[in-house]
């Protein structure tokens, strides 16, 4: 169940030969690193559902094809992972209004041969802040730092959708942060005039706005490598804070490790996988996930 396929592999029949038939699947490029065969796979024998989900490698000028495939193919739909996300929303029939903001699409259900496009990134973060921290989203003042990139945007969005406390988006590339806050300031408009700002990536302005958040969340991909130098300087870290890594690589990033040495709680990605996961499964079964064992399927490949 580890074979990685092809776009090709779709249209051949070999897909819907396998036993059990693939039906549904991850679309990436790469898509070697992907997790999540493991627990949807655990989580269709769970559920005594005669399919199994399988990687497939799609480049990028091959996206279009092979999601028009899905239909033919048999297929139930798809996860979609880097660097596709954007590309899918602009490939489905339709997408919600979630997906539609956050100008991003990770599941794809195949009904009545149209593909309908949703993003579980947004509510599966939701979820795994409650399951870390037993808090809300909507009672916390967030400062998230990836704000440019394609997760940062959803978990902005969803941040906003939510109604946050207040939310201080922080990118590498100031000007997308920038971009991004001014898009969701309608969001904001109620209480305090400062409730959504950007800031620069850079230590002093992060100094000033930590005095003022719950809950930090990391969106970039640093903390990827082992060797990649700490996001922020570890002095800036104190135990009043939450921080929520979504990188998952390791299950001590460094940021995870810094925070825990100043006392703060903090947890890597890999609840937001799950749930993010569980979410998807829930789309396109309309029944809940057997969490547990998708669970105990991730941990046990971790
Ligand atoms: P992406 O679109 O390529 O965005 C990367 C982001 O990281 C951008 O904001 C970029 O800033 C920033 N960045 C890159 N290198 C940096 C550096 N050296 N210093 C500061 N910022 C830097 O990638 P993505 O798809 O959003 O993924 C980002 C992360 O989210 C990855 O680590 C991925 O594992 C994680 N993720 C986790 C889950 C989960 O379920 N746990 C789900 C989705 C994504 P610029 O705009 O300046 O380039």
């Amino acid at each position: 169940m580890n074979e990685i396929y092809q776009a090709s592999d779709l249209a051949s029949g070999k897909l819907a030969a396998l036993t059990p038939p693939a039906r549904l699947s991850v679309f990436g490029d790469p898509v070697a690193h992907s997790k999540s065969p493991v627990f949807h796979n655990a989580a269709l024998r769970a559920s005594g559902i005669d399919a199994q989900y399988v990687k497939i490698h799609v480049r990028p000028q091959e996206l279009p094809a092979a999601l028009r495939a899905l239909p033919a193919a048999g297929f139930l739909g798809t996860n979609i992972t880097i660097p596709h996300k954007a590309g899918a929303l602009a490939a489905v029939d339709e997408a919600d209004d979630y997906a539609r903001k956050s100008g991003a699409v990770n599941t794809v259900v195949v009904k009545a041969g149209q593909l309908l496009g949703f993003n579980t990134d947004g509510p599966g973060l939701l979820r795994a802040i409650r399951e870390e921290f037993s808090a809300d989203l909507r009672d916390l003042r967030v400062l998230l730092l990836g704000a440019g990139g394609g997760a940062g945007r959803a978990i902005a969005v969803q941040c906003a959708m939510e109604k946050c406390r207040r939310l201080v988006l922080v990118n590498r590339t100031a000007e997308k942060a920038a971009h991004l806050a001014a898009e969701l300031a309608p969001f904001f408009q109620r209480g305090p005039t400062d409730r959504i700002l950007a800031i620069p990536h850079e230590d002093q302005f992060l100094r000033e706005q930590l005095a003022h958040t719950d809950l930090i969340i990391n969106a970039t991909s640093v903390g990827m490598k082992p060797a990649d130098a700490p996001l922020l300087p570890a002095s800036l870290l104190t135990s009043s804070l939450l921080v929520f890594d979504t990188v998952y690589a390791h299950d001590k990033t460094r940021l995870v490790t810094d925070a825990e040495a100043a006392g703060a709680r903090a947890a890597n990605g890999l609840s937001m996988l799950l749930h993010q996961g569980a979410l998807s499964f829930e789309i396109w079964f309309d029944r809940p996930a057997p969490l547990d064992i998708m669970r105990a399927a991730l941990q046990s490949a971790t």
